[in-house]
């Protein structure tokens, strides 16, 4: 089946869908941006299943281009989906991983029977890519997968975007 995939404006913490991908860093005990945001709205609950992930899967931390579920905590979605983008300020520049952000976090998706999920605009704020680049990355990274036929469960592709401009980037591509 082909993945539908749609682009709006809005804060990624009010969708309603299965699955939220968190663009999150390598700790997954929080940050800023999106991660902050989803941390909040998801209460305690979100940052204690970080932990135990963190503890028994990861001690090392999660790599970039890897992606992990947990529950959602009070979010209306049934799960959240941590993904570690490249940060470009560390020289992490490779289009690959970002694009395997995408793939794993859709595999993940999929495994859970997900038929639904939200993306942000990964690595397009505070590690510093640019948004066109992020757009074509991702967009191009869903419809690969949904070509290749692995995207499973998932039917609905939903990039969330923060600002106008990330929102006309990834209209572009669809
Ligand atoms: P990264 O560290 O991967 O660059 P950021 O959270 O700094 O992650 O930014 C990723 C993108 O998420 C940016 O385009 C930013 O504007 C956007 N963003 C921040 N908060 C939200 C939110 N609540 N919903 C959707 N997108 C958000």
């Amino acid at each position: 089946m082909t993945v539908r995939i749609e682009a709006v404006q809005g804060d990624i913490t009010a969708e309603q869908v299965d699955a939220i991908v968190n663009a999150a860093n390598s700790s997954l005990l929080g940050g800023g941006g999106v991660d902050g945001a989803i941390h909040r709205a998801a209460g305690p609950a979100l940052l204690a299943e970080c932990r135990r992930v963190r503890q028994e899967e990861y001690p090392d931390g999660l790599p970039t281009g890897r992606a992990v579920a947990t529950g959602a905590g009070d979010l209306a979605a049934r799960w959240v989906i941590h993904t570690v983008g490249p940060d470009r300020h560390r020289g992490q520049t490779d289009p690959a991983l970002l694009a395997s952000c995408f793939t794993e976090s859709m595999r993940v998706a999929a495994a859970l029977g997900a038929s639904s999920a939200a993306f942000p605009a990964i690595s397009a704020g505070v590690y510093g890519w640019d948004v066109e680049e992020v757009a074509s990355t991702a967009v191009g990274a869903v419809r690969g997968l949904s070509d290749d036929g692995g995207a499973g469960s998932v039917e609905l592709v939903r990039f969330v975007l923060f600002s106008p401009d990330a929102l006309a980037a990834f209209e572009a591509q669809l």
